[in-house]
């Protein structure tokens, strides 16, 4: 990044979105080209009439053609500026007081903190970098250095979002770029105030990483198994919900998932904390299924429990896609409503970014007239703070939880 090689003119009325500082501006906004920038260039976007409104990087193999960066005329993009946003952003994350009692944090979100496309998640000193546009693979260098000097990381890993970088016409990279190679899957662990979990940070074909987004929200829904309830733990993953009710002292916790890998890792996860006597006497099952499946049976043979999670994987990657998604969500919440004991509750999660908290309070509604049971929302909760929402970019909110108290 340096100095702008080109001028990219809006066409008439498509300037507002630019003025409002979202920092993605997609190819049909754009009238004119003028200079002949590469892609990964520089570029100062003006209106129609030739004021200058934003600088940003241009790709023009990519449907967001320019990533906009800065509203200020004299703010130059260059190495110095991504290096200090990401010395802001892990600042930022140093003082937040939610984040204490916690060694895995995500350091960087995105076009949240000014750098789009590039994420980082600190797990006990091993940063997992994941790049996914063309502005951000071109800075790949002076990111490993800026997180070396802000994060003093043992290891950086790159882990390459191949999907997306297709869409940027970009070849991933990825591996290990800086520090030494941890054994085979050696696991690494983190907390979560009392809980620990092991996280297999580069796997050989395993599941990797943690869902960091959920954090303040496991400790939210535990409460409400409390001492002696029960929990049916849909999509649990490594068991992040279940590994919270356990410490409270819940009585029995069902974990659904359709990944063996996944399940393992909560089985260890499980025998970590009952070891570090974290856990009460919580009766822990493992079930390897598919939820929709498995729910329906559950339905079928009259269970209930007192809380029941849904938290399921990203069911809409695009506008496109919001009306099947809709459905599934719909599906998946009168399987859901059906389990709760009178009384009990359910907390049901969408991190679908399409799926706006509107809509998905309305596919909640319609789940409950299907299940004939009347739902009262006690608390809504959202991403952790650590995946900060960015005003001008209300895309970057996209984590929406509803805990329901259900009669
Ligand atoms: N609740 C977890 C995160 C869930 S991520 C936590 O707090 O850490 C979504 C999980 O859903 C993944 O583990 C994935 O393996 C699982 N999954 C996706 N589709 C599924 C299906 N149809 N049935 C069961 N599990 C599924």
């Amino acid at each position: 990044m340096s100095e702008p090689t080109g001028n990219v003119i809006l066409k008439s009325g498509r300037d507002k979105s630019v003025r409002n500082r979202h920092p993605r501006l997609f190819s049909g906004a754009i009238k004119e080209i003028i200079g002949h920038p590469k892609d990964g260039d520089v570029v100062d976007v003006t209106d129609n009439r030739g004021a200058w409104l934003a600088r940003g990087i241009i790709n023009q193999q990519a449907q967001i053609a320019v990533r906009l960066m800065t509203w200020n005329p004299a703010e130059g993009l260059d190495d110095a500026l991504w290096s200090e946003r990401i010395q802001q952003a892990i600042s930022a994350r140093a003082r937040d007081p939610q984040l204490a009692g916690t060694n895995a944090q995500r350091l960087i979100f995105s076009e949240s903190d000014g750098l789009p496309g590039l994420i980082a998640d600190n797990y006990d000193g091993h940063i997992v970098v994941q790049i996914s546009t063309l502005a951000a693979s071109n800075m790949r260098g002076v990111t490993i250095s800026a997180l070396a000097a802000a994060a003093q990381p043992k290891v950086i890993y790159e882990r390459a979002d191949e999907e997306r970088l297709k869409h940027e016409r970009v070849s991933p990279g990825g591996g290990l770029v800086l520090g030494r190679q941890l054994e085979d899957n050696h696991p690494i662990e983190i907390h979560e105030r009392n809980v620990h979990y092991l996280v297999n940070v580069i796997g050989g074909g395993q599941k990797t990483g943690f869902y960091l987004d959920q954090r303040t929200n496991r400790a939210a829904v535990a409460r409400y198994a409390g001492r002696g309830g029960s929990m049916l733990n849909t999509f649990s993953y490594t068991g992040g919900f279940a590994l919270h009710a356990a410490m409270l002292g819940a009585g029995r916790v069902v974990n659904i998932d359709s990944s063996a890998d996944a399940l393992d890792v909560a089985q260890q996860n499980f025998v970590l904390n009952q070891m570090l006597g974290n856990t009460h006497a919580t009766e822990m099952e493992f079930v390897c299924a598919d939820v929709f499946d498995d729910l329906r049976q559950r339905r079928d043979r009259g269970e209930q429990f007192d809380v029941v999670v849904l938290d399921p994987p990203k069911f809409a990657h695009n506008p496109s896609q919001v009306d099947r998604a809709a459905r599934a969500y719909k599906d998946l919440n009168r399987l859901g409503l059906a389990l709760v004991r009178p009384g009990g509750v359910l907390a049901t999660f969408s991190c679908s970014g399409v799926i706006d908290a509107l809509l998905f309070q309305k596919i909640l509604f319609s789940a409950s007239i299907e299940a004939q049971r009347d739902a009262r929302i006690v608390e809504r909760l959202t991403q952790a703070s650590d995946h900060p929402v960015l005003l001008s970019f209300p895309e970057s909110e996209y984590l929406k939880g509803l805990i329901c108290r259900v009669s």
